[in-house]
């Protein structure tokens, strides 16, 4: 079948139009499908409301303080609150649970550490304290990101060291002037790359670079899960079904969020811009005139199954987050702060 609205080839099954996003079938009505489902009904309500109507079922809804994106209880039905008050979230999908439980996520933790990816210690000397699981919110957000910028070409990078300490001050300068992310792992990693590499100072020829990427990059709509904000990672939007709250196993929470969608745009480019500088760093040595540019599509939310483990060593605490569809790790606190862990 064909994508209605931007007319690209797509399977006949597909949920999403794999090319631009949109929900497929959204406009022909639901063929026998229950009648709560696929209506575009719109919540206008005000901002400030303090209980809404579930545009699906009827169901009260009562936004806590904050709270931008809710999720209704008994439909999964979702709605955010943006300029105009609150509106249905059309695009509203969801991963399905493939790590079903604690011993599951214990076995993809060892895989982990089998491969050297988590320290072996870890598993010999650290134990496990708690393990949650929850659906949790995430925009999705799809940015075309080009950046432009000047490079010693590769030609002439096989220089001396002499000039490395020059530099040294000269890139510090250039990254402290970047956004405030308190990310000092990355900047540390970039510097031993570069004085690793011997750079040449003198008489490099600057050649015009540009590297273009797209992201579909997800920003976590809970607030009190920013520390967990994914960087560098991708869900598998492949496995992404329609949101059905039925298909949310028993017992386990669906959060609701706190991040609307403008911000999420804006912190998904912010990241973006930031990924990028990173990737353009590590390819090349003096970079400078970095410009980048951003094409930032309207977010689609997506639930995602994560398991939160919480492990004690010594007298520490380490998290690490796994996405419970593909147990890929999101992120891990804890473990980068003791490099002999
Ligand atoms: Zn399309
Ligand atoms: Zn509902």
């Amino acid at each position: 079948m064909f994508c209605e609205k931007c007319g690209a080839q797509i399977p006949d099954d597909a949920v999403f139009c794999p090319k631009c996003g949109y929900k497929v079938g959204q406009s022909q009505g639901n063929s026998g499908g229950s009648p709560s489902q696929g209506q575009t009904v719109q919540v206008v309500a005000p901002p400030d409301a303090q209980e809404l109507k579930c545009p699906s079922c009827g169901a009260p809804l009562k936004p806590q303080f904050g709270e931008m994106v809710i999720t209704c209880e008994y439909c999964g039905a979702s709605i955010c609150l943006n300029t105009n008050g609150w509106k249905n979230i059309e695009k509203n999908s969801m991963l399905p649970l493939k790590i079903p439980d604690q011993d599951s996520l214990v076995n993809v933790l060892k895989g982990y550490m089998d491969r050297g990816l988590l320290r072996r210690h870890l598993e010999e000397e650290s134990k496990l304290e708690q393990v949650s699981l929850a659906y949790i919110p995430y925009w999705v957000v799809t940015v075309s990101a080009r950046t432009q910028y000047t490079a010693v070409s590769e030609a002439s990078t096989i220089g001396t060291v002499a000039g490395s300490v020059a530099l040294m001050s000269l890139m510090g300068g250039a990254m402290g002037g970047r956004r405030g992310m308190g990310m000092g792992m990355m900047d540390g990693a970039l510097m031993g790359g570069m004085i690793g590499g011997g750079m040449g100072m003198g008489g490099g020829n600057l050649r015009a670079y540009t590297y273009d990427q797209n992201y579909n990059y997800p920003v976590v709509a809970v607030k009190g899960l920013l520390e967990y904000q994914p960087k560098d990672f991708s869900f598998n939007l492949d496995e992404r079904i329609p949101f059905d709250i039925s298909k949310v196993p028993k017992g386990i929470k669906v959060l609701n969020g706190e991040i609307g969608e403008d911000a999420a745009k804006y912190e998904a480019k912010t990241y973006v811009d930031q990924l990028q500088s990173q990737k353009v760093h590590q390819q090349h040595h003096m970079v400078q005139k970095i410009v980048t540019q951003d094409d930032v599509s309207d977010p689609e939310l997506i639930h995602v199954p994560v398991w939160f483990a919480k492990f004690s060593y010594k007298s520490k605490e380490i998290s690490i987050v796994v996405d419970g569809n593909s147990g890929k790790v999101i992120n891990s606190i804890g473990l980068n702060e003791d490099k002999k862990l």
